[in-house]
């Protein structure tokens, strides 16, 4: 659990509800790509695009 949630954005609230989605369905997959990725966003400043690396 995140120890704080001041800092928000549609793109981290889509990946959120996409997450706890996940999670309803026991999907870890799904749920560590939500993780993964939101953790990239947070950690780029929260970009108004996702940014995808290949
Ligand atoms: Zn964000």
């Amino acid at each position: 659990m995140p120890a704080k949630d001041a800092t928000t954005c549609n793109y981290c609230q889509s990946l959120r509800d996409k997450l706890a989605r996940a999670e309803q369905e026991r999907d870890a997959s799904a749920a560590l790509d939500c993780r993964v990725l939101l953790t990239r966003h947070e950690g780029q400043g929260h970009p108004l695009a996702p940014q995808t690396e290949s």
